[in-house]
C-alpha cells in the first residue's frame, strides 16, 4: 500500500486517485499536508495569483414546493399561507436591480411548484433575454427540470430544448446533495435519484448549456459516501468535460426539520482540498462563502479553491435555514486581496471580465 505522503505527492501532481484511496487520504491525512498539496496542485493549473470571482444574484421565485427535504427550512407546502410566488415583473425589478449593480448573472431558483408551467417560465426567461441581453440566466436546478417535466407529461431533454431556446444559458448543479441513494431517502425521499440527477446533467452538457456540481454535506453522510458523490461527478466529467466548476458547501441544520450539527470549519477545509484532488478532471474550484463566512472564505483559497463564487446580492434558502453571512462587492475583493491573492471578475463561463470591472467600478 503506498504511503500517504506518496499518495498526496501524486494527487498534487495530478495523478488520479482511487476511490479507497480518496476515502483514506480523506480519513487518515494530517489537515495541513491536504491542504498543501490541494494547494500545489491550484497553483500548478493555475501559477498567478489571481482568484475569480461573479457579480451575481440569486432571485428565489417561489418557495411552494413539493419536494420537502427535511434539511430545507425555505419551503411551504402547496397552500400555505406563507407560500409566495413572484410575478415576471417583481422578477424583473430584481434582475434590474442587479444588472445595475453590474451583474453578468443571475441564478432564478426557487421550490419545485407544481402551479408553473413550462411556459411560464420560457415567457420570463425570454423577457429577462430582451431587457436584459448582458445579463446570462444560469437558473433552475434539476429537481425544478424535473418538476417542469411531470407536469407537462414530456422528457426532461424537452424541458432543457425548450428553455435553452428561451434564453437559459446554463444549469446550476443545485439539488445533488449526495448522490447516494442511501442519503436522498434518508434527506430528501420526494427528489431526484442520483442517476436522474446525472442524467439530467448529461443531457444539458450534451445539448451545449455548461453546468456546475455541488455538493451539500454535513447532513448524515459518512466518509465515504462524500467520495462516492466526488466519484460519480469524475466519471460524467470524463465523458462530457460539462462541469465548469465544483462547489461543496455544507448543511445549516439551525431552523430546519432535520436539525443535527454545523460541520466544522476544519472539516470544510477539509472536503476543499480532498476535492481538489479527487476530482483531477474539474478545472475550478470554488470557495462557497455563503455558509462558512468571508473569513474561512480566505482560508479556503489555500486549500484548493480558485475561485471565490459570487456576490449574490440577495439569495433567502440558506438564510431561511440560519446563515447570517453576506458580503458586498467590496467586502469580497477586501477578502481575496487581504490573503494575497488578486481578485478578477469573471463571468458565468470563466470569460475574464474588465468591461464589467471599469463600468462598475467601486
Ligand atoms: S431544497 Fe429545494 S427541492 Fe428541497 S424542499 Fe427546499 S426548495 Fe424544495
Amino acid at each position: 500500500m503506498s504511503s500517504l505522503v506518496s499518495l498526496l505527492d501524486r494527487a498534487a501532481g495530478g495523478g488520479r486517485l482511487t476511490f479507497d484511496e480518496g476515502v483514506r487520504l480523506y480519513k487518515e491525512a494530517d489537515i495541513h499536508d491536504l491542504g498543501a498539496a490541494a494547494h500545489a496542485r491550484r497553483m500548478q493549473l493555475y501559477p498567478s495569483c489571481a482568484v475569480t470571482y461573479v457579480i451575481d444574484t440569486t432571485i428565489n421565485y417561489t418557495n411552494v414546493c413539493n419536494v420537502h427535504c427535511t434539511f430545507c427550512a425555505f419551503f411551504r407546502p402547496e397552500h400555505h399561507k406563507e407560500g409566495y410566488t413572484m410575478s415576471h415583473d417583481t422578477v424583473l425589478e430584481r434582475v434590474k436591480y442587479a444588472a445595475d449593480r453590474g451583474a453578468t448573472q443571475i441564478m432564478i431558483q426557487g421550490g419545485v411548484n407544481p402551479e408553473l408551467k413550462l411556459e411560464w417560465f420560457e415567457t420570463l426567461f425570454a423577457r429577462v433575454r430582451r431587457e436584459y441581453p448582458r445579463v446570462d440566466i444560469h437558473s433552475l436546478s434539476v429537481s425544478e427540470i424535473v418538476g417542469l417535466s411531470r407536469v407537462e407529461e414530456i422528457p426532461t431533454r424537452e424541458v432543457l430544448v425548450r428553455l435553452k431556446a428561451a434564453g437559459m444559458k446554463s444549469l446550476p448543479g443545485a439539488g445533488a446533495e449526495i448522490l447516494v441513494e442511501r442519503v436522498r431517502k434518508r434527506i430528501s425521499a420526494r427528489k431526484v435519484r442520483p442517476e436522474e440527477w446525472l442524467g439530467v446533467m448529461r443531457d444539458a452538457q450534451e445539448l451545449g448549456m455548461p453546468t456546475t456540481a455541488t455538493m451539500m454535506f454535513g447532513s448524515i453522510e459518512t466518509a465515504e459516501e462524500r467520495i462516492e458523490h466526488m466519484h460519480v461527478l469524475r466519471e460524467l466529467q470524463d465523458e462530457t468535460g460539462g462541469f465548469t466548476a465544483f462547489i461543496p458547501w455544507y448543511y445549516v441544520p439551525f431552523l430546519t426539520p432535520l436539525r443535527g450539527k454545523e460541520a466544522t470549519g476544519l472539516e470544510y477545509l477539509r472536503v476543499l482540498a480532498v476535492s481538489r484532488l479527487y476530482l483531477d478532471n474539474f478545472a475550478h474550484l470554488q470557495a462557497s462563502w455563503l455558509t462558512p463566512g468571508l473569513k474561512l472564505g480566505q482560508l479556503a483559497l489555500f486549500y484548493g479553491c480558485d475561485d471565490m463564487g459570487g456576490t449574490i446580492l440577495e439569495e433567502r434558502v440558506v438564510h431561511d435555514a440560519g446563515s447570517t453571512n453576506e458580503a458586498t462587492r467590496a467586502d469580497l475583493e477586501n477578502a481575496i486581496r487581504k490573503a494575497g491573492f488578486v481578485p478578477v471578475i469573471r463571468d458565468t463561463y470563466w470569460n475574464l471580465r474588465d468591461d464589467v470591472a471599469l463600468a462598475t467600478a467601486g
